[in-house]
């Protein structure tokens, strides 16, 4: 019978005590490097029986909070002391992070809609593969950090889905509720079933994600959100437990994405110029924006007009549109969720 195993192999031994840094390693055999492969790198600490967490970021290359976060983590993680095992990879789509690009630069491809990717794949494939395959197994608490990337700048927010299942909705909310995230959002993804959190939610394991800034940048203020919420929920966790936690900063605001008249599409070629600001409370028919024709710059603009009452959650970043691109989304606000 064929193997269905990863293709990705690593010299971390998952199950040993201590702290071991090394690499996946995903086969690439190309012109420059015949028996090559793309080094990963990954970080584990493993002290006691406690509960697993598995930490991520750079799933898209263009967003760094996450990553920032974790190999500030990775500083420490030697002399920390924990009951359970921290699995850390700061830089899933790696390709993709050294080319500070939202897709791989070697097979185009976005790592966040290849879930559950393929063995026999491409390069992001196999790594979609091996997440789903080998890291989820081996976690109970996922943790998945974004930001808006290059074309968006995104307000500071994690992304919610309580699970429907009383008992995991009350863990799930004692971590929502230690992240203390200023904002907390719903999320609708208009059917988008390739996600990392699609993927995580049929292993049926606690998990948060969230975009924490945007414009390709590491936003401070964003970083500091996503370390200190992080270091209360791995004491809520029981994980780590030591030291004097971080006090939450923020009344957390619940929103929900309520579908596509949440979304404003460009729906001509031209430059956009935004007419709200990140944040903003706005109504349905408000002016969201204009279009101009670079080509006919005495023309009328086309104007987008917000199809529903919300939060401006996110704005896009370049100027240049093409029909189809985001320019913002919107999330009403709502009762707290997960009740
Ligand atoms: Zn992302």
């Amino acid at each position: 019978m064929a193997s269905t195993r990863s293709r990705i192999t690593t010299d971390i031994d998952f199950d040993q005590d201590g702290y071991q840094t090394g690499t996946l390693r995903v086969p690439h055999s190309v012109d420059r490097s015949a028996y090559g492969h793309i080094p990963i790198p990954i970080a584990v600490l493993k002290n006691g029986d406690g509960p697993t967490a598995l930490l991520t970021g750079g799933n898209h290359g263009d967003e760094y909070e996450g990553p920032i976060a974790l190999m500030k983590l990775m500083q420490r993680m030697p002399s920390m002391k924990i009951n359970g095992r921290l699995i850390v990879v700061p830089a899933l789509n790696f390709p993709a992070f050294l080319a500070g690009r939202r897709t791989s630069p070697i097979d185009g491809a976005n790592l966040n809609r290849i879930f559950p990717g393929h063995r026999d794949g491409s390069v992001t494939e196999m790594i979609a593969h091996y997440i789903d395959t080998e890291l989820f197994p081996r976690a109970d608490f996922v943790f998945d950090i974004h930001a808006g990337g290059a074309s968006f700048d995104h307000l500071p927010t994690l992304l919610v889905a309580p699970p429907a299942d009383e008992g995991e909705r009350r863990a799930y909310r004692r971590v929502v509720e230690a992240f203390s995230a200023p904002n907390a959002m719903v999320m609708d993804l208009l059917g988008e079933d390739r996600t990392y959190g699609a993927a995580i939610e049929r292993h049926g394991k606690l998990f948060l994600c969230g975009e924490f800034g945007g414009y390709a940048t590491c936003n401070p203020e964003g970083l500091a959100i996503v370390e200190e919420g992080l270091q209360r929920v791995l004491a809520a966790l029981g994980i780590c437990t030591g030291g004097e936690l971080p006090p939450p900063r923020h009344d957390t605001r619940w929103l929900r994405v309520e579908g596509a008249r949440h979304y404003v599409f460009a729906g001509t070629r031209g430059v956009f110029e935004p007419a709200f600001r990140l944040g903003d409370e706005v109504v349905a028919g408000q002016l969201a924006g204009r279009v101009f024709d670079p080509h006919a710059p005495w023309s009328p603009p086309v104007e987008l007009r917000f199809g529903g009452d919300g939060v401006a959650m996110l704005v896009r970043s370049f100027a240049s549109v093409e029909p189809g691109d985001c320019v913002a989304l919107l999330a009403s606000r709502t009762a707290r969720q997960g009740e």
